[in-house]
């Protein structure tokens, strides 16, 4: 027999202690915007989804202060991603940590108890195996429930809703804390499947047990469809991170994530010169062009080639040319005396994740979660 070990690797064992780029993390922000999002419900009680190490800005500063401001309930997607949010509260009070993945491997069942990490049952067998582990454990533990509306994901489908609420006793001896489901639509606020799948996953849970927290639908964009959206808890993810809720109206988020680097080298190019890659971007007369280190190995996406923008001091200037792994290109002419060292500006309250994420054709959850490692991280806030 064989063993392997797996290992997960780092990019640098002692971090990014010379980068020349600085990724600075809003900890209030996040807080702030957790309250705020609690705060526009009805019951006050908000949980919080911090899946893909809390969409890219480090799991465990994210997760304090999330559990500092008063969130007691964490959600991520893996059950590996369960244990290291519980890692960042040795010797303090842990929240409740869910995922959203569920039981898919019925041997985890005694990982979850060993932890106290609450499994999402996403189909009759993960039923049946819970409700199993807990009577051999001669114990109710704590699960969620997930019934499928409208995303052909996870959760019970059609015909497995049906069955459970023919045969209810199938969740006789599982803690059931919340019945939940997940809105396909829900950055679209007059998309018609919004009031389907909200008026559906009413009448469901109306024919299912009443778990003992109630029920769960919203994410951070049907959190702004109004009231009726909001059950008994909402689980906002991305919007605490800044991200918008909608295009409909004004990101009432606070932004989170600064990206600043210092120019390496500034040259001066006269046609017929080109910069970068492929020779993409040609110049019409003298123009001065700063190198930044940020690339698309750093998530600043190579989609960003030729519409991206940066800011040095107060100035707004065009990216030009290609996205490289390591580096871009900005075209510097309007900004006097750029030199070596100087600051520049690419992701902050001005430019946000958003606005980056228009430009390259993707969202504001790929461009945090593309974020890239070789970063040097600064946590500000109370909580840091
Ligand atoms: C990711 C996720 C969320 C959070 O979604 P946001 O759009 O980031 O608020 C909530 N619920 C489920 C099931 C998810 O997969």
């Amino acid at each position: 027999m064989s063993t392997s070990t797996f290992r997960a690797a780092p990019m640098y064992p002692s971090g990014p202690l010379h980068a020349p780029t600085t990724l600075t993390i809003d900890l209030d922000a996040i807080a702030a915007n957790w309250r705020l999002l609690r705060d526009r419900t009805a019951h006050g009680v908000a949980t919080a989804v911090i899946k893909a190490d809390g969409y890219g800005l480090g799991v465990e500063p994210v997760a304090r202060t999330l559990v500092d401001a008063g969130c007691e309930t964490l959600f991520v997607a893996h059950l590996d991603e369960a244990i290291a949010v519980l890692s960042a509260f040795v010797g303090r009070v842990a929240p409740r940590v869910v995922v959203l993945n569920g039981l898919h491997d019925p041997s985890d069942a005694a990982v979850y108890a060993e932890h106290g990490i609450m499994p999402i049952l996403n189909d009759l067998g993960q039923i049946e195996a819970w409700r199993r582990f807990c009577g051999a454990r001669e114990t109710r533990l704590p699960a969620l429930l997930h019934i499928d509306t409208g995303m052909s994901r996870l959760g019970l489908d059609r015909t497995e809703t049906g069955t459970l609420i023919a045969e209810p006793n199938r969740l006789d001896g599982v803690d059931l804390r919340f019945v939940m489901s997940h809105m396909a639509c829900g950055d679209t606020p007059d998309h018609p499947m919004n009031r389907e799948q909200r008026d559906r996953f009413a009448d469901i849970t109306a024919r299912l047990p009443r778990a003992a927290e109630g029920a769960m639908l919203a994410a951070s964009s049907a959190s702004f469809l109004g009231s009726d959206y909001h059950f008994d808890a909402i689980r906002p993810g991305v919007a605490l991170f800044g991200g918008r809720p909608n295009t409909v109206a004004p990101n009432p988020m606070r932004p989170v994530v600064t990206l600043e680097s210092r120019i390496l080298q500034v040259r001066r190019i006269d046609p017929p010169e080109t910069v970068g890659y492929g020779a993409a971007h040609g110049v019409e007369g003298t123009t001065m062009i700063a190198t930044i280190a940020v690339g698309y190995a750093d998530g600043f996406l190579r989609a960003l080639s030729n519409s991206a923008r940066a800011r040095v001091g107060e100035t707004d200037v065009p990216v030009v040319g290609r996205i490289s792994m390591d580096l871009i290109t900005i075209d510097v002419t309007n900004v006097p005396g750029a030199k070596a060292g100087d600051l520049v500006t690419l992701i902050d309250a001005r430019e946000t994740i958003d606005d980056v994420a228009d430009k390259a054709g993707t969202i504001g959850y790929e461009i945090l979660t593309s974020l890239g490692s070789r970063y040097a991280r600064r946590y500000v806030g109370a909580a840091a």
